[in-house]
């Protein structure tokens, strides 16, 4: 059974000085409180031009940004493969949707396939669906609202976006993930992939779609979609995640009167999740599976479920997945004992990124939990390497 525990393969790729700053970081971003004043005034700071890089730069960007362009990530890209890890590059440019911000994304998503493609190191490409139009028209499409001329016309164009964003990917042997956020545009994004999945996936999966399966209808949506993959024979690519925007979606049910997506606890939400990566081993000749996950119980419940079917640590068609900067005791691990791993290396200037900074600080309270766990295995590695 693989083990989590070894911090020296964890922390190899990490200098002494690095663990400290990590440490000194994880220990601030334990404080509740401070995660939230430092978020909203770094927010308010950026609205009102004052600069944060001096402050954002070296610290909290530092632990979670590969680098502000393709090129600056190229150092990161290589300390990981030195380990056996993998990196994925993520425009990570949020909540822009100006015909030249949709433009400049396109072409910033086309340049990351591209670079994927030319770099062994860097085995998918992936975006965020929400990049390439605008809220209002997700929206509107997703709950069946009657539409403008005008916003027919974006919706055929956020169409075309993605078809030329998969077209690129499928030319040059690039697998694809797109990423999921609010559930009230993923009806039109859900129907946009899957018809990318039908036309590019029928030698293998090329275009995948994700299931946040702390919504309560994921898993059932997993079995329809393996379904619409036998019947147009195709292959499903499925990228799993528990999901980032829980209470965002549970305010809004209950501000708009409808009921929540998401699953009444968190039992629920493992329990499901761990059900689909069983059922995807179970249709593994027709399903590509990519574990997106810092738990640690769903890491290793897919190495058993592989072991179980006879499947290679290495078969191409399972990924497992952390964020940069998160959980390096899992990554490190599988990748040392053989396992298909790639790091989430979301790059891009530094005022774009905030907001997924202010992601990972939440997700990182002692509140949500993963500081504690991160603050103790850095310790433990610290106090292994002062022979303590
Ligand atoms: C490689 C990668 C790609 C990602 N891509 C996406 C993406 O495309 N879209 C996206 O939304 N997120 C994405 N994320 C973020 C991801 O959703 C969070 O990191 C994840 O939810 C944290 O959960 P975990 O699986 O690590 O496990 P854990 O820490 O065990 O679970 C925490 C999660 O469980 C769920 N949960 C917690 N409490 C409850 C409750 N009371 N009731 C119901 N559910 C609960 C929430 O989803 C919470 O985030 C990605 C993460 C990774 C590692």
């Amino acid at each position: 059974m693989i083990s989590f525990d070894n911090t020296e393969i964890a922390f190899k790729s990490k200098s002494s000085r690095d663990l400290k700053r990590s440490y000194l970081l994880f220990k601030t971003l334990a404080h509740n409180s401070l995660v939230k004043v430092g978020g909203a005034l770094t927010q308010s700071a950026l609205r009102v031009h004052i600069p944060v890089n001096w402050i954002v730069k070296p610290t909290i960007y530092k632990q979670f940004v590969g680098g502000e362009s393709i090129e600056e990530c190229a150092p990161v890209v290589e300390q990981l493969s030195n380990f056996n890890a993998k990196a994925i590059l993520d425009y990570s440019v949020e909540g822009k949707e100006s015909p030249e911000d949709i433009q400049a994304a396109l072409s910033e998503t086309l340049r990351s396939i591209k670079n994927a493609s030319s770099n062994k190191n860097i085995p998918y490409a992936v975006f965020k669906p929400t990049a390439f139009t605008t809220a209002k028209v997700l929206e509107k499409v997703s709950a069946a609202l009657p539409l403008t001329d005008a916003e027919e016309k974006e919706a055929n164009n956020f169409k075309q976006r993605i078809e030329t964003l998969c077209k690129s990917a499928f030319d040059q042997d690039v697998p694809i993930l797109i990423d999921a956020e609010d559930s009230w545009f993923q009806k039109f994004i859900d129907e946009v992939v899957n018809a990318m999945m039908a036309k590019y996936n029928k030698k293998k999966a090329i275009v995948f779609n994700t299931f946040q399966m702390y919504r309560h209808d994921r898993l059932e949506f997993l079995k329809e979609s393996h379904d619409m993959a036998q019947e147009g024979d195709y292959f499903l690519g499925a990228k799993f995640v528990r999901g980032a925007y829980m209470e965002k979606e549970r305010e809004r049910a209950e501000k708009l009167g409808y009921p929540s997506p998401i699953q009444p606890d968190k039992e629920s939400t493992d329990r499901d999740y761990n059900a689909a990566l069983k059922y995807c081993v179970e249709h593994i000749n027709r399903i590509s599976v990519f574990n997106g996950t810092h738990n640690e119980f769903s890491s290793r419940y897919l190495t058993e479920l592989m072991e179980d079917q006879g499947l290679k640590n290495d078969d191409t068609r399972i990924w497992f997945s952390q964020l940069y900067g998160m959980s390096d005791h899992i990554s490190f691990n599988l990748a040392h004992a053989g396992y298909n791993v790639a790091k989430y290396l979301p790059y891009g200037p530094v005022k774009h990124v905030i907001p997924y900074l202010v992601r990972r600080a939440e997700e990182n309270t002692s509140v949500k939990g993963q500081t504690g766990r991160e603050l103790s295995l850095i310790t433990k590695e610290m106090n292994r390497r002062n022979g303590k």
